[in-house]
């Protein structure tokens, strides 16, 4: 098993020094390594049902196969093996057709060549479709001269349909490999770019400075919400008092380690009741879903009391601080945005009052 693993460890590792396509290449040798073992099985096979013309082509054609994977660990490029692949497979297919008969002789791996040279970014259009032509000229030569049908095996026999099946098995793992490597890159790539896109709706959405969601975000799911028939929800509008003050007294550092604070407490305090962002500069903004006003008010009252005695404290400076809140239920009739004026106007209301209070 250990063997195994470090076999593959091997054929798949980067030894791509001149070589800019290195999926192509470990493609290659992947599948070069595949039909050297196909010729082999083939080889051993005919030998043991004493099927002797034909045998020692298998076995030079898989030797060579496997020659060229191992010389591709240290110089050549994609190219070389590319054409050593397809002089290999068309070879041993011309010369072992006349016994094995055509289906048996190899030459469907040369469609799988066409397939790949489709994938070496590194080449024109012009010579990609040249190569394909070649190829298909390749498997015109080898149905002319090779006859399909034709083989000096019993193509009804017991030999003939070993072949075939093993011939088609290999050959449909070597698609599926082929499809595997090419989907692969494809397939990481989607799903890097879903999760890069992922990260920046959650960045658009998110407030740099406290975590908390922005006013885009928080408008969203608002309206998201507030298409919800018979969902209470009611906002608040809340806003530091004399936040300014502690700019100027304590030094911008010290604001923002109020802000981040707070954002804080707000988002420990609005588990499972809803959501709070950051409305502005010190203004926040929170959505109450299934509560309506008689149930916010009281909570933001605790919530009011809990900044106002919050010890805040920053370096040297130890000090306390207040808000005010504006209090509005949503109703269905005047819409979201005017639920949002309303707890905007009844906030400052409050802070006309005398601040530090809720306003319902
Ligand atoms: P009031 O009680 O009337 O709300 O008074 P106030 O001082 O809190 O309000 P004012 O609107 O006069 O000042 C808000 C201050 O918030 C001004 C601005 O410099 C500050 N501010 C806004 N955003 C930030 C920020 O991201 N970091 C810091 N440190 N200060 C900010
Ligand atoms: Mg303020
Ligand atoms: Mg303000």
């Amino acid at each position: 098993m250990g063997f195994f693993k470090e076999t593959i460890d091997f054929i798949m590792s980067d030894h791509s020094a001149e070589d800019k396509s290195n999926g192509l290449m470990i493609v290659l040798r992947v599948v070069s390594c595949i039909v050297s073992v196909l010729m082999f099985v083939m080889c051993a096979y005919v030998s043991i049902r004493k099927i002797y013309p034909g045998n020692l082509i298998f076995l030079a054609g898989a030797a060579v196969l496997a020659g060229v994977v191992i010389i591709s660990f240290f110089f050549v490029n994609t190219d070389f093996v590319m054409v050593m692949f397809v002089a290999d497979v068309f070879i041993v297919s011309l010369l072992t057709a006349p016994v094995f008969g055509y289906r048996n002789s190899c030459y469907s791996f040369l469609f799988i060549a066409l397939m790949l040279f489709w994938y070496d970014s590194s080449k024109s259009v012009t010579i990609r479709m040249l190569f394909s032509a070649v190829i298909t000229a390749l498997i015109c030569i080898h149905s002319m001269i090779s006859k399909p049908g034709a083989a000096q095996i019993d193509t009804l026999g017991f030999d003939y349909r070993v072949l075939l099946i093993l011939n088609t098995v290999v050959f449909c793992f070597c698609l599926c490999v082929v499809a595997y490597f090419l989907c692969k890159e494809n397939v990481a790539d989607e799903r890097k770019l879903i999760l890069y896109n992922e990260k920046l709706k959650q960045i658009a959405g998110v407030d740099p400075l406290t975590g908390l969601m922005n006013r885009r975000e928080i408008g969203e799911r608002f309206e998201q919400m507030s298409k919800e028939d018979s969902l209470a929800i009611t906002i608040v509008m809340g806003d530091i008092d004399f936040f300014k003050k502690v700019n100027d007294t304590r030094g911008h550092d010290c604001g923002d380690y109020v802000l981040k604070t707070i954002a804080k407490i707000f988002q420990d305090f609005m588990k499972d009741k809803g959501y709070v962002s950051r409305w502005g500069g010190e203004e926040f903004l929170f959505v109450f879903s299934g509560f309506n006003g008689d149930d916010t008010y009281p909570m933001m009252e605790d919530l009011r009391k809990k900044i106002e005695s919050y010890d805040f404290n920053f370096f040297t400076h130890d000090f306390h601080l207040t808000m005010t809140f504006g209090v509005e239920e949503y109703s269905a009739r005047f819409g979201t945005d005017e639920a949002i004026k309303k707890a905007d106007e009844k906030l400052y209301i409050g802070k006309e009052q005398g601040r530090n209070q809720v306003v319902y």
